[in-house]
């Protein structure tokens, strides 16, 4: 059987072609030639399967897509509070190239918009390193996101630097303030070569899937960064991402994003896959027009917005029953699926409610297919409680699903690989 996802991105493909409305990015003099019917998307899951249509091994500049990921390299070589220290985290409401800073500290908002940018750039690597040293670790940083040696496309970066106006007023108000110690000229041309290296959409999807991974490059098996710098990179991607239009994108799209002026657009979905897109016409905010309506289509088709309400969580109780009868009786409580805060708060009302004389409790695991940190403690402060008064806990856990079963006190839990194990007299 063929795989009915490259058909459906081909359809969706299909279906945005013909909107010609905006234009590639004028203020980059060699953006502005760009194909503007290049068009492309691909779906990248965190197992590592890439499926895409269109254009999908078409390079292009990175542009401001880098940003989130030099935000995560920064946070990861200088730590949360020197980088902290430097850029904040609010949204900023304004235009990606804006010219202001936070009243007082002179700190840029947010690294997003291109102050907090060219900020995280300079923040890269560690302290005292050249320029030179800066930009190769900052393609090595982007290489490992995507799995591959990254190039700069050298006439790109030229043409930018040469209308960079802009970026080197914003480099010189960072300076004025002592958030740049260095030469502005020089971390905004460093800055400008993050922004010309050369991605496909395909890398792209690779590069958002190592986010919804939580900082593991799923094709490479690469850790590239930590999941706490995953966690803050996907909230400030999420609050700040599409610039003046986050609001809008929040709502309609909910999916943490970023978009760059050659076309690219990527998301990242927490658990579950890395989209990217590519189409060089903007609007006036400066995303890729189809671009932000393939994410629209996406979102809606495969209720993908973050803020859609998952299932409950009682389906985390599968049966809860009885086995045996006297003092051979067993209660067992059958429990499936990913079990979080919600599922364990479930499972602990179960337990209080119906556990009553049975000599024997098992809680069988079998079918659970992941128990986050609260879970695992939750779930053994039950079994801890049912020891002491006087139960016999059983775990039944073949695949070893609760890792170190230890309820504390001294309390043993007895962990066993089969259900038998626990109803047999
Ligand atoms: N290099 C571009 C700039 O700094 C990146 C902007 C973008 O992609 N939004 O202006």
């Amino acid at each position: 059987m063929r795989s009915p996802i490259p058909d459906y991105l081909s359809d969706a493909l299909g279906d945005v072609a013909s909107d010609t409305s905006g234009a590639p990015a004028g203020y980059i003099p060699e953006l502005a030639t760009a194909d503007p019917e290049r068009l492309a998307a691909v779906f990248a899951t965190v197992d590592g399967e890439v499926y895409g249509a269109g254009h999908l091994d078409v390079r292009f500049t990175i542009q401001s897509i880098s940003k989130p990921f030099i935000y995560a390299l920064a946070l990861a070589d200088r730590g949360f509070g020197a980088v902290l220290d430097k850029v904040g985290v609010e949204p900023s409401g304004e235009a990606f190239n804006e010219i202001s800073l936070e009243g007082g500290s002179g700190r840029p908002l947010n690294p997003m918009i291109n102050a907090g940018a060219i900020t995280a750039h300079s923040l890269t690597g560690p302290e005292g390193l050249g320029p030179a040293e800066r930009v190769e670790r900052v393609i090595s940083g982007l290489s490992a996101f995507a799995g591959r040696r990254l190039e700069a496309d050298e006439s790109v970066w030229a043409s930018e630097m040469e209308h960079a106006h802009r970026n080197l007023a914003i480099g010189h108000m960072l300076r004025s303030h002592d958030i740049l110690t260095e030469d502005p000229t020089t971390v905004v041309d460093g800055y400008t070569r993050q922004c010309s290296l050369l991605v496909s959409t395909r890398d792209l999807g690779v590069m958002a899937a190592t986010l919804a991974n939580g900082g593991v490059n799923p094709r490479s098996g690469e850790r590239v960064v930590s999941a706490p710098v995953v966690r803050q990179v996907l909230s400030v991607m999420s609050t700040c991402g599409m610039y003046d239009a986050a609001g809008d994108w929040a709502t309609q799209v909910g999916i943490p994003a970023k978009s760059g002026v050659a076309g690219g657009l990527i998301g990242a979905l927490p658990g579950q896959i890395g989209i990217a897109t590519f189409s060089p016409r903007l609007d006036p905010h400066g995303n890729s027009v189809r671009g932000v309506s393939l994410f629209e289509r996406f979102s809606s088709d495969m209720g993908l917005h973050l803020m859609e309400v998952p299932p409950a969580a009682r389906a985390v109780v599968r049966s809860n029953h009885v086995v045996g009868a006297g003092p051979d009786a067993v209660r067992v409580l059958q429990l499936q699926g990913g079990i979080r805060f919600a599922g364990a708060e479930r499972v602990v009302r179960e337990a209080v409610e119906t556990v009553r004389a049975e000599a024997r409790v098992a809680v069988d695991l079998t079918m659970v297919s992941s128990i986050d940190d609260v879970a695992r403690r939750m779930l053994l402060e039950v079994a801890r409680r049912l020891t002491l008064e006087g139960h016999r806990v059983y775990l039944v856990d073949p695949d070893s699903i609760l890792p170190d079963p230890d309820p504390g006190d001294g309390v043993r839990v007895i962990v066993v690989g089969d259900l038998d194990e626990t109803t047999s007299p």
